[in-house]
């Protein structure tokens, strides 16, 4: 037995109540609801308006997780398997749906499509990274949190006075996490739900120094120039290397590039970013394994 927090509410109200403490994440999933004296007795985390400390019985079916990934209130798993998906609701009460990706990131818009394994039907959820919030909808828009700390160590070097573009810039981590202390960040996407979602985080976080666009990143040098950039952002692993001539024209000496690659071997891309940063002083680092023979890699780029 473990005494918890309980919402006391008439049996009919159950299903109802517990659904509105799974959205507001309160609900104690390592606990099992019970019925006294008429009542449902529902254990939170949180200390609800009225609410009593009772005792509950402990839900053992949280043992053994599998792996997965959590944003916000959505975890993805990497089998489709609805029992794990159970237990892993059952184990962490801030998580309202279990998903798996029934397709690979895939498209333009790098997004993947979903399965629901467990609890609410849905792929949006509210995601929180160092103070800064965003609403997430991985059935829209691209979205991963493995890339948090790699956001904090860019933040760590820039300065109040830096004009930042992020040239895939999806829901908007990078600019939302950037625009308290930058002077002015310009994020773009082409994927039009990534940019309504990433207005919504640009509001969310009150900032005013961040400017969401929609377009092609092809065609970013000619409606920006003449403006120069101190620091730019180029996180589509699959393809950035690419737009390397774009970025060009908006560079001068100084511009920190930072580009986000899969690769097989270290310096493989240094050879393309000479080609049109000729004296660029290049710095690699590997973030994760991608696969047993490939990993995402940053290439640090600062122009000369
Ligand atoms: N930077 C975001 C993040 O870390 O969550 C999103 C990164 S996601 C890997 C790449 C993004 O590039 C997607 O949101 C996709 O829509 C966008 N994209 C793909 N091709 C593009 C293009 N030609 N111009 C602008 N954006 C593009």
């Amino acid at each position: 037995m473990k005494e918890q927090w309980a919402l006391r509410i008439p049996v009919r109200d159950g299903e109802a109540v517990r659904k509105m403490a799974i959205i507001e994440g309160i609900l104690d999933r390592t606990l099992k609801p019970r019925i006294e004296n008429g009542c449902l007795l529902i254990p939170v985390t949180a200390k609800p308006c009225g609410a009593t400390r009772t005792d509950f019985t402990e839900n053992h079916a949280m043992e053994e997780l599998v792996r997965h990934e959590q944003i916000g209130g959505l975890v993805i798993l990497q089998d489709d398997d609805a029992a794990a998906a159970e237990k892993i609701l059952a184990a962490r009460p801030s998580v309202h749906t279990a998903l798996f990706a029934t397709s690979p990131i895939e498209g333009e818009f790098r997004t993947r499509t979903f399965k629901i394994l467990a609890g609410i039907a849905t792929t949006k959820t509210m995601y929180q990274e160092y103070g800064k919030r965003m609403q997430i909808d991985l059935n829209a828009a691209y979205f991963s949190a493995r890339l948090a700390s790699e956001r904090q160590r860019i933040l760590a070097q820039i300065h109040s006075a830096e004009k930042i573009l992020d040239m895939f810039a999806g829901v908007g981590p990078f600019p939302v996490m950037f625009g308290s202390r930058a002077s002015l960040v310009i994020a773009n996407d082409i994927n039009p739900e990534a940019v309504l979602l990433m207005q919504k985080n640009i509001r969310l976080n009150r900032l005013t120094n961040v400017i969401p666009m929609l377009g092609d990143a092809r065609n970013l040098a000619e409606i920006l120039s003449p403006m120069k950039l101190d620091r730019i952002i180029m996180n589509l692993p699959m393809n950035a290397p690419a737009f390397l001539s774009a970025a060009a024209p908006l560079t001068h000496p100084g511009t920190i590039m930072h580009l986000y690659a899969l690769t097989d071997s270290t310096g493989e891309y240094s050879e393309d970013i000479l080609r049109v940063f000729p004296n660029a002083r290049i710095t690699e680092r590997m973030l994760h394994s991608y696969s047993p023979t490939s990993w995402h890699a940053v290439y640090d780029i600062e122009i000369a």
